[in-house]
């Protein structure tokens, strides 16, 4: 089966990437509490990154992971179609198979959304080591910036992405009034070993008060400090502390990737994140992809050729 997907023989040194067989894990739904299975499988050159709903058997139950499918930002990132559909909390997975490179994969999930895991991207990342990736024969494209696009809210969160010679940096500030968290601030170069090293473990959080009134809301049942790191004021009220000094703004770029992979190619680009979440890098991708001139899609073999000339010159 997988033969129908890729050829051993490869044109190209950059290729898109699926995985090289199917593997699932099992764990809760951040909101609804309910245990739920995520599985991947392997997908032919140009699917994307599509979701399906298992559960859903009466209307098209695919949502492709598209900036243009967000329908909602406000505690996490949720994609839909144009039936209604939706899969929710897609932002930690989104993140991994970015880092790893993965350009075409279905992810089935047995209702809205993607369990939670532990709150980071490091059981998944586990899981595509576990899995493996192949590459397929279809050229690697990427979105390379032209020139600074930039969305700001007006109440202080700021996200830009800028030009850059090659791969996707995150800079990302923080600041929040509970001291535990404070002011954090880093920059990161993607890579996928840098990922797995410096942000894959890096916790989703929440404060003890936003807590207690999203389950007032009917919501975050399935949140518990097995799966958040929970803040009150000055302390941390997981038992084990936190796993980096700085894990908050780590989980924050670990989102960010995630948002960013939205656009369906890698970026080339430098992006800036102050204060900013969900909301914010979605809109920026759709302030990006609004404006033609401001981004070009290239073929990633080609930039390399280029290099390759640049050097046999010099
Ligand atoms: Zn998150």
């Amino acid at each position: 089966m997988i033969a129908d997907i890729s050829r051993l023989s490869l044109d190209y040194k950059l290729c898109e990437k699926t995985f090289r067989g199917s593997i699932y894990a099992v764990g809760v739904g951040l909101h609804s509490g309910a245990k739920t299975k995520i599985s991947f499988h392997p997908a032919p050159v140009g699917t994307g990154i599509v979701f399906r709903r298992v559960d859903v058997t009466d209307k098209n139950n695919e949502i492709k992971a598209s900036y243009e499918n967000v329908v909602d930002t406000r505690l996490c990132t949720c994609y839909g179609n144009a039936e209604g559909v939706r899969v929710s909390t897609a932002e930690h997975v989104m993140a991994a198979l970015y880092a790893y490179g993965v350009t075409n994969a279905y992810i089935d999930v047995q209702g809205p959304e993607v369990p939670i895991m532990d709150g980071s991207a490091q059981d998944f990342a586990f899981l595509f080591d576990c899995v493996g990736l192949i590459e397929q024969n279809a050229p690697l494209k990427a979105v390379r910036i032209k020139k600074e696009v930039v969305f700001e809210d007006g109440k202080g969160a700021v996200v830009s992405l800028k030009p850059a010679e090659k791969g996707l940096t995150i800079d990302f500030d923080i600041e929040f009034a509970a001291g535990a968290i404070g002011h954090q601030s880093l920059v990161f170069d993607l890579t996928q070993k840098s990922f797995k090293k410096e942000i894959a473990y890096a916790r989703t959080f929440a404060q003890l008060q936003e807590i207690e009134m999203l389950r007032s809301m009917g919501l975050c049942h399935g949140g518990s400090l097995e799966n958040a790191i929970v803040v009150n004021g000055e302390s941390i009220m997981n038992p084990e502390g936190l796993r980096h000094q700085t894990e908050f703004v780590r989980h924050k770029i670990l989102d960010a990737i995630g948002d960013l992979g939205q656009a369906g190619l890698p970026i080339i680009g430098s992006f800036q994140g102050v204060r900013s979440g969900h909301f914010h890098t979605n809109a920026l991708l759709r302030t990006l992809f609004a404006d033609s001139s401001a981004y070009e899609i290239i073929d990633l073999n080609e930039t390399i050729e280029e290099n390759e000339s640049a050097i046999a010159v010099a």
